[in-house]
């Protein structure tokens, strides 16, 4: 008997992408089959497929974030069962390898390679797809959070929030984050959940500023009425901001970024860098090579214990991820339309969610 088929919307090769038929994947002892109840495309899918980001990759089921139901389980699963919903990270690292013991799940195996949807293996945008060590990697959804509202932890919350992470946002520390997509504008929320005292957004598009507001940036800035450093410069009266987190723009930025950070300071990078092959840091800003400025760049953590945690914050009202969801889909089919948004950007677009159950 032939194995059960599955429709999957792939990277087909640079550039394109398309539906495709697979097999559905077989679950090894420790791992899951879960069916997507709501999944959202991501910009990441879109440097992966028009920017060629991580190089060749044909007929790759795209996506990495989504809620689901649990399918099938391994022998050795514990904690879930066919019927269960979960939240799913986007990142699913291998628990038992050394990189994990070392704090670094992200790169659990090798660079980057915690991160599997859409980057090792097929990805969530598929009637089914596998789950690795579904104990470590999934997450009980809770009731009070519609499916829908999960879709934010997989990649959204947690990236934007290690944002804040790696810059060791502490009370009182004015911090400008550069970019805000969903990603800078979960940077923002996060920094002002850890005492911020200032921050500021930098970002064009009206929709993405007033929600920055909403999420408690206290100051915008406009890209395009000139230098972003003079502007902020500008603001404090000469004096350099404490953190600076960087979730949009490109191998120049980290240039801007030192350039307002102050000594002792700290440049956060969580934006994914499709293009360019070396980063620029201004010499003298950065003292010299001595200033104690230092530049952290990180992968989103995933992991069950993560979801776990930042669940807490929408079941308790720390954190609304609705003003994210400016898109909402209700078939399948319009997954193809919703990661078109977001190559293009439509000036209200923050994310586009596709609901499938
Ligand atoms: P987005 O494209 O919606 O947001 C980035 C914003 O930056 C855009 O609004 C854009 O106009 C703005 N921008 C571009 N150039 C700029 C500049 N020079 N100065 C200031 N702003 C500028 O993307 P997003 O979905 O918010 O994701 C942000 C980045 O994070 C993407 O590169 C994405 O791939 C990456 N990402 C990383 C991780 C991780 O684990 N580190 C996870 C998810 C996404
Ligand atoms: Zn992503």
């Amino acid at each position: 008997m032939g194995k059960k088929k599955m429709k999957g919307f792939a990277m087909l090769g640079f550039d394109t992408v398309g539906w495709i038929e697979k097999d559905v994947p077989e679950v090894g002892p420790l791992d899951a089959l879960c069916k997507p109840l709501a999944v959202s495309p991501c910009t990441s899918d879109v440097h992966t497929v028009w920017e060629r980001a991580l190089g060749e990759r044909s007929d790759l089921i795209l996506g990495h974030e989504a809620s689901a139901e649990v399918v099938e389980v391994g022998a050795l699963v514990k904690d879930f069962k066919p019927g269960d919903k979960v939240i799913v990270p986007a990142i699913t690292p291998d628990w038992c390898a050394v990189e994990s013991q070392m704090g670094i799940s992200q790169h659990s195996g090798g660079m980057l390679n915690g991160w599997k949807f859409s980057n090792m293996k097929d990805g969530v945008f598929a009637d089914y797809f596998h789950v690795n060590e579904a104990d470590g990697n999934l997450a009980h959804l809770p009731d009070e959070i519609d499916p829908v509202e999960a879709v934010m932890l997989s990649d959204m919350v947690p990236t934007g929030f290690h944002g804040a992470e790696l810059a060791e946002v502490a009370y009182g520390e004015t911090v400008t984050v550069i970019g805000i997509g969903p990603v800078g504008l979960m940077a923002v929320a996060g920094s002002v959940l850890r005492g911020a005292g200032r921050v500021f957004a930098v970002g064009s598009r009206e929709k993405c500023r007033e929600v920055a507001i909403g999420y408690g940036a206290t100051d915008l800035i406009d890209y395009h009425d000139g230098d972003i450093v003079d502007q902020i410069l500008d603001k404090t009266h000469g004096a350099y901001v404490d953190k600076v987190i960087i979730a949009g723009g490109d191998v120049n930025t980290f240039d801007q970024a030192v350039r307002m950070v102050r000594r002792g300071g700290i440049v956060s990078n969580i934006n994914y860098l499709g293009t360019g092959d070396y980063i620029k840091i201004p010499r003298v800003e950065w003292g010299l090579g001595m200033g104690h400025i230092r530049i952290a760049g990180g992968l989103m953590p995933g992991g069950r214990k993560n979801m776990e945690y930042l669940s807490k914050l929408l079941v308790h009202g720390r954190l609304d991820v609705k003003p994210l969801l400016t898109h909402r889909f209700h078939k399948f089919e319009d997954l193809e339309q919703a990661l078109l948004m977001m190559k293009d950007k439509t000036p209200d677009l923050i994310k586009p969610v596709v609901t499938l159950a």
